[in-house]
């Protein structure tokens, strides 16, 4: 997968996810990604999610609105997006990772797999990095 959200200067979000699906995939699985609520979601009022991991499971719990639904609730990025992730590894035994954005430009990249790559690009800087099994995978 290949994914991105972004705010722009006046807090308008968005996401994009790209993927070429899981090995071994069945002749026409559609999968999570092109599923609004799964592989992403934007909301204005909210933020924006994209996500990356298990399909099957990104699905059965609408990863990305279940996200955003926690962020409603007042939780920050990174509490909304581990609060999905732990919920997804609880409920239906799926590991992923999401980048998470909100209006006010506050972003989480944030994952229960092994491992994932990520970068953030704020106006002149650039963040990057691989995480392995750190903090986030443990503490769920
Ligand atoms: N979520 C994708 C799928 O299950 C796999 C991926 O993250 O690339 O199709």
């Amino acid at each position: 997968t290949v994914g991105a959200v972004a705010v722009d200067s006046e807090g308008n979000v968005a996401c994009a996810t790209s993927t070429g699906g899981i090995l071994n995939k069945m002749e026409g699985r559609v999968g999570d990604t092109p599923c609004i609520g799964c592989g992403g979601y934007a909301d204005n009022q909210t933020g924006a999610v994209s996500t990356t991991g298990h399909g099957e499971a990104i699905m059965k719990v609408t990863l990305a609105r279940l996200i955003l639904f926690h962020m409603e609730q007042g939780q920050s990025v990174e509490a909304a997006s581990d609060l999905g992730l732990a919920y997804m590894k609880s409920r239906v035994g799926g590991l992923g990772g999401v980048v998470t954005v909100d209006p006010q430009g506050n972003w989480a990249a944030r994952f229960s797999s092994l491992q994932m790559a990520w970068a953030a690009a704020q106006k002149d800087t650039l963040h990057y990095g691989v995480y392995c099994g750190e903090h986030f995978t443990q503490s769920i």
